[in-house]
């Protein structure tokens, strides 16, 4: 109450400053007449009555009391039987990678090779001379192909331009002959380690495919998006967050294309956006490691140096505070790769497609360099954010944070398991005494959970995205889409599936492993704002926190489980501001 009261003085006194004419953020502002779910605690805690002003929550409780924050002449929004609750956090997605593929050709749902040549060739057409033409999303297995497109065949699209395509996944793509020029990649062109580029049989020849580092090799080497498109990659991509209940994004992977520092800078320049953006840049040791296995890369490597250090020339103190709503918090690593190339310690119980022997998938990065960023950042404030799906790749990273610990004792670090897909019960131990927290692609359970019981087995896939056993354990974790590598950022369908776990099929993909509607939601607010440390100012409906909401038409505690993806967004309002209302169809 103290604290409370501090806060109300506060703000009486700023009114008075503020004169007679107040903003429609100095006027107190009450919500009434719905479920108002505070998401504090560990079970469900609902409120008669909430009241913001300026930006931030006052009161969270009953009406009787509300009245000494609200004053005489509040405005005041009936929630008429709608759900209101902390804003979304993603704690994995990709915004800005998402807001450039708004610009590039959509892919998604193309069921054969002609098809995507004619939607590439649409695309030639909407974009300015000179611009490459991407487009994104298609997946191999759905093509009547099955395959990715040969050079030849993106030749089809444009001789002169350069055409690449990526797959959903953003990690397997392929390119034209003038995509492979303009990066300056050749027969000679040995493979990077971590990927590849597939030859013609019996030649060196590109044959157009590639995959991991050697997609990265060539997607880097696209010219920026500048002015206009620069602006829209941002707001057009805040829009969909938003349109989706968040308040907090992130952009999970800074650093894979050369002009995302300048989009960035951009935005924050031009204070672009209406939501916060959480940035985990690609760090600068691992350009140094795949430079120094490939030397085209470092050829073509224009800005050496990392992505974060980069960042913090342009704006110093972005690792401390958001600036215009952009903050620099963490450091991406990717430890393995997706669903047929995760990492493991024991083999696929069936291989996939043109895997032979005992494959356990692909090392990413050698141990010294994931050893060197923990010895860099483990007391820093910036999060070492690491992508890995098989066990292998958590056993790797847990290595590396013992070693960091022995060196400079236990810190608040909160390092990120991306996705953490498959972890052994002993990793989740020592996840626990490290202060690891994983952030669960629920996403994928509908998308890909038949084949991660075909690829990985009954066994590993059971214990996949091990929520429950975290509860158990009294860990956090969260939920995340990793869109666009997810089609859509939404977050109703990650807490759907946590309940359910009901993959494709129909098949419930481990039931032990399924939470409640509340833990489910949890993930994507209070669990998720301690993900990225700012529990103290976001994901609970709280006096002091930020008046960062979500208003849903119901409320998922109280629906069938299986409709919770269905329940539409209504509004979506950061620091007080709507910045998303639905509107009538
Ligand atoms: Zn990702």
């Amino acid at each position: 109450m103290k604290r409370f009261d501090v806060t109300a003085v506060v703000a009486a006194v700023l009114l008075c400053l503020a004169g007679s004419t107040l903003s429609a953020q100095e006027i107190p502002t009450v919500f009434r007449g719905g479920d108002i779910l505070t998401m504090r605690g560990d079970q469900p805690e609902f409120v008669e009555e909430l009241v913001i002003q300026r930006g931030k929550i006052l009161h969270a409780g009953t009406t009787a009391e509300g009245k000494k924050h609200a004053g005489a002449k509040p405005r005041v929004v009936d929630l008429a039987g709608k759900t209101l609750l902390p804003g979304f956090i993603d704690t994995h997605g990709h915004m800005i990678y998402f807001g450039k593929n708004l610009i590039d050709g959509d892919l998604r749902g193309a069921k054969s090779i002609a098809e995507l040549i004619t939607r590439m060739r649409e695309q030639v057409k909407k974009m300015p001379p000179g611009a490459w033409v991407v487009g994104f999303g298609y997946l191999a297995r759905d093509l009547a192909e099955k395959r990715h497109p040969s050079i030849e065949e993106l030749n089809q699209v444009s001789t002169d331009r350069p055409v690449m395509v990526v797959d959903s996944s953003g990690h397997l793509g392929a390119g034209n002959s003038a995509v492979f020029k303009a990066a300056g990649i050749t027969a000679e062109t040995p493979n990077p380690e971590g990927g590849s580029f597939t030859r013609k049989p019996g030649s060196q020849e590109l044959a157009g495919p590639m995959e991991e580092t050697a997609l990265n090799a060539v997607r880097s080497q696209r010219p920026p998006f500048s002015g206009e498109l620069a602006d829209r990659v941002v707001t057009g991509a805040a829009e969909v967050w938003a349109s989706y209940g968040q308040t907090t994004a992130m952009e999970a992977g800074l650093g894979l294309g050369n002009d995302d520092i300048d989009i960035v800078k951009n935005a924050v320049d031009k204070n672009l956006l209406t939501i916060d953006l959480y940035l985990a840049a690609k760090d600068s040791v691992t350009d140094d490691a795949i430079n120094a296995a490939y030397s085209v890369s470092a050829d073509f490597n224009k800005n050496p140096g990392g992505t974060s250090r980069k960042l913090l020339a342009t704006r110093p103190d972005l690792d401390k505070r958001y600036i215009n709503r952009v903050r620099l918090g963490g450091i991406k690593f990717w430890l393995d790769g997706s669903l047929d190339t995760a990492w493991f310690t024991e083999p696929y119980t069936n291989l996939p497609a043109g895997k032979s022997g005992d494959y356990r998938g692909f090392q990413q990065i050698p141990n010294e360099v994931l050893d060197e960023a923990f010895d860099r950042f483990w007391t820093s404030n910036l999060q070492l954010n690491m992508h890995m799906n098989g066990d292998a790749a958590a056993d790797q990273a847990l290595a590396a944070i013992e070693k960091a610990v022995k060196k400079y004792g236990m810190r608040d670090h909160r390092p990120v398991f991306i996705h953490g897909t498959y972890l052994r019960p002993d990793q989740i131990q020592k996840m626990k005494t490290y202060g690891a927290i994983p952030s669960f692609l629920t996403s994928s359970i509908k998308s890909g959970g038949d084949a991660v019981v075909h690829l990985w087995g009954p066994d590993r896939a059971a214990h996949a995205l091990a929520s429950k056993t975290l509860l158990e354990n009294g860990m956090k974790f969260t939920y995340s889409h990793d869109a666009p590598v997810s089609p859509s950022p939404a977050i109703l369908p990650l807490v759907e599936l946590a309940v359910t776990r009901q993959a494709a099929s129909g098949r419930i993909v481990g039931p032990d492993e399924r939470v409640s509607p509340y833990h489910a939601l949890q993930a994507v607010t209070s669990m998720a704002a301690y993900l990225i440390k700012e529990e103290g100012s976001k994901g609970t409906l709280e006096p002091g926190k930020l008046a960062d909401l979500v208003i849903l038409e119901r409320n998922p505690l109280k629906v069938d489980p299986s409709t919770i993806a269905t329940i539409p967004v209504l509004e979506t309002i950061k620091e007080g501001k709507t910045v998303f209302r639905k509107t009538a169809p």
